[in-house]
């Protein structure tokens, strides 16, 4: 059965991904958006940036307690960073499954991590893990301005949206 146009719109959501300094430096740049591209999710914003180490801080202010906080930080200013929005049915969490668990010897094969990375301080991508990390991390990088909305013309194909 078809879904109606406002049942779909009510599950939309969107998260925020970050390919991290060693995502952009091994050139997996391609390789990762097209995971979620292929998938049928939708880009609403993207932007190469370099974060301050203090910027780092804020993004990871969660883990401050953390022993390995400092080089974290550290690590994500290091370089650029492919900072994004994605938009879609779910995103949220199937993002997360795309991209793998946090440590990439216990992330299954077929994902980003388990894939791409081996060891959990250079697991190449970024993910927010809930509703709330979500907005709180798409207002931390983007601004409203830099959200594109716009229709994409297979979403019809993608949702059976009617
Ligand atoms: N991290 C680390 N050592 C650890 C746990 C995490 O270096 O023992 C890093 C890793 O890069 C991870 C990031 O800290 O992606 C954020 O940790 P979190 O638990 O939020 O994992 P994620 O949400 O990225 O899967
Ligand atoms: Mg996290």
């Amino acid at each position: 059965m078809l879904q109606d146009q406002e049942a779909h719109a009510a599950e939309m959501e969107r998260t925020f991904i970050a390919i991290k300094p060693d995502g952009v430096q091994r050139g997996l740049i391609s390789e990762i958006v097209s995971r979620f591209e292929r998938k049928g999710y939708k880009l609403v914003a993207i932007k190469l940036i370099v974060p301050s180490k203090e910027f780092a801080q804020k993004h990871y202010h969660d883990l401050k307690e953390r022993p390995f906080f400092d080089g974290l930080c550290d690590f994500l200013s290091s370089g650029p960073v492919l900072a994004m929005v994605w938009e879609g049915e779910g995103v949220i969490k199937y993002g997360r499954k795309l991209i793998g668990a946090t440590d990439p010897q216990k992330s299954e094969p077929g994902t980003i991590r388990g894939d791409l990375a081996v060891v959990v301080g250079r697991n190449i991508i970024h993910g927010s893990d809930g509703p709330e990390t979500a907005e709180d991390e798409i207002a931390l990088w983007f601004e409203p301005k830099e959200l594109v909305s716009y229709t994409n013309n297979a979403e019809k194909w993608i949702y059976g949206v009617n």
